[in-house]
């Protein structure tokens, strides 16, 4: 019998399982990836030999994984991957699939620490091999050793695109553009937020010094808005624009590349919580996330949630989560440990740098005007948008969920993981309505969580 049962070991979970540990509660750890350390701390197998080269601080990750393995009462089941789960009266119950089989693992006490994945946004050729998200190019540094192209552009918005070029012109890549879409001064309205949490500072000069060996120029108010292939139908070359304010187009230029690196921030992975009846709501930058209170608590007594799943904030504001929800859970089942002052305080001053991201890098309205009428939307389902606005003016769609149906946009092998989210925008457009909250929670909502082979579901448990 665990006492706590934690899923997902990143910067979160691993807090929140070392934290419930050490007050005295029997922990068992569950990963989908065969190392613990989450998205941050990815780490290639042992054999790839030192790998701080290619983390700015790795040695908190480390310390926190090796304590954690330390710990005589936690026990990690890594390659463990929850497929299908449910609540029912005070149990949750978890379907693993670990090691070829199906697992069910039963738990009064949860925490969700399930983080987040890299959010995309759809233009004309975004579906051509060589067009990335940064997560997917950074993991295959991270994890594998391999530098995904020679002639590298990175685009997008947000901080993580900044670790990405480094990461890359560390391997010997040649970052030929990195493109931020917002502009730089929009983080003159959170200077105080920057100046309280100077490790982040601190962070963003380390990873500027590493593109700057690299020659490397940022450019604001840019994005990459087309990309081609050649006659090996691989990418051979994208579009940049400078975009205004609202993200419209005003001039093109055309650029050669191998690999685009391109993201626009995460979306919380709230899968798992949703299936279990975890009240998610609608955050302001119009993400879903899970609903927490202020112990780290969802809206099921006994299910705590931690990190990016309730926002995303880094890998400072996961931890300080996990340590809290840790503790939650531990005093749940009857251990003597209380969340702290400065926890709270830690907390909070890691939430506003969480806000002040979202201030900063905005995603405007403008980019749905990138699009041409074949530009695919889901790529599993081949819908494009020539389709999804058939089901609206041809067939009568008036929400996203009846669009989906008749398109079966999102119902793919990713169930809407990649499109779900900017297909309520689109049918909101097409119907000249703003979408719902209902509409943005449906979209992400998903009784399966990953795919399961028909074999190894027949014979579990
Ligand atoms: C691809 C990617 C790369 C990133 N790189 C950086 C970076 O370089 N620098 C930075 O500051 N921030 C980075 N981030 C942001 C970073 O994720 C967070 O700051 C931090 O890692 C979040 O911690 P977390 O514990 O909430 O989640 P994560 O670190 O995402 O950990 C969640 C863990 O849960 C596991 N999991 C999820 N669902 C299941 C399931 N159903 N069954 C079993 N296991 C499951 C995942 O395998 C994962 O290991 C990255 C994010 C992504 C998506």
């Amino acid at each position: 019998m665990h006492n706590v049962v934690i899923v997902g070991g990143g910067p979160a979970g691993l807090s929140a399982a070392l934290t419930a540990a050490v007050a005295g509660a029997p922990v068992l750890l569950l990963d989908s990836n065969p190392r613990l350390g989450g998205q941050y701390w990815r780490t290639p197998a042992d054999n790839f030999g030192d790998q701080n080269e290619n983390h700015f601080d790795l040695a908190t990750g480390l310390k926190l994984i090796n304590s954690v393995k330390a710990q005589s009462n936690i026990q990690v089941l890594s390659g463990a991957q929850i497929w299908s789960a449910s609540h029912k009266d005070g149990v949750s119950t978890l379907r693993v699939i670990y090691q070829g089989s199906e697992k069910i693992i039963n738990t009064g006490n949860l925490i969700l620490a399930t983080g987040a994945y890299d959010r995309s946004l759809p233009f004309p050729g975004w579906d051509i091999p060589g067009v990335m998200t940064p997560g997917g190019v950074q993991s295959l540094i991270k994890g594998h050793g391999v530098v995904a192209g020679k002639r590298v552009v990175v685009a997008g918005s947000g901080p993580f695109l900044l670790p990405v070029a480094a990461g890359l012109v560390k391997s010997g890549a040649d970052v030929v553009e990195l493109l931020e879409a917002n502009k730089s001064w929009r983080w003159a309205s959170s200077i105080l937020v920057l100046l309280e949490n100077l490790s982040k500072i601190k962070e963003g000069f380390y990873y500027i010094e590493a593109i700057s060996k690299g020659k490397v120029r940022a450019r604001f108010g840019q994005a990459v808005v087309g990309a081609y292939a050649g006659e090996n139908g691989e990418l051979e070359s994208v579009d940049i624009a400078k975009i205004d304010r609202n993200f419209k187009i005003k001039k093109v230029r055309n650029i050669k590349c191998d690999v685009a690196a391109i993201g626009w921030g995460f979306t919380a992975d709230t899968s798992l919580a949703g299936a279990l009846g975890c009240k998610q709501v609608v955050a302001k930058d119009e993400s879903v996330v899970v609903l927490i209170d202020s112990k780290q608590q969802t809206s099921i007594t006994g299910v705590f949630a931690a990190g990016e799943i309730t926002g995303i904030g880094g890998s400072e504001l996961s931890m300080i989560e996990g340590e809290i929800a840790g503790k939650s859970a531990a005093k749940f089942v009857g251990c003597a440990v209380d969340i702290s002052r400065s926890d709270l305080i830690i907390r909070a001053k890691k939430q506003r740098f969480a806000a002040a991201l979202i201030k900063a890098y905005p995603i405007k309205s403008g980019w749905r005007s990138w699009l041409d009428e074949q530009t695919v939307l889901c790529r599993c389902e081949e819908v494009d948008l020539a389709d999804l606005k058939d089901s609206i003016v041809e067939l009568g769609a008036t929400d996203s969920r009846t669009a989906k149906l008749l398109t079966r946009c999102g119902m793919g092998l990713c169930q809407g993981r990649i499109c779900g989210r900017f297909v309520v925008d689109l049918v909101a457009d097409q119907l000249n309505i703003s979408p719902t909250d209902i509409d943005r929670i449906a979209a992400v909502s998903r009784p399966i969580i990953t795919p399961i082979p028909l074999g190894v579901l027949a014979a579990g448990e």
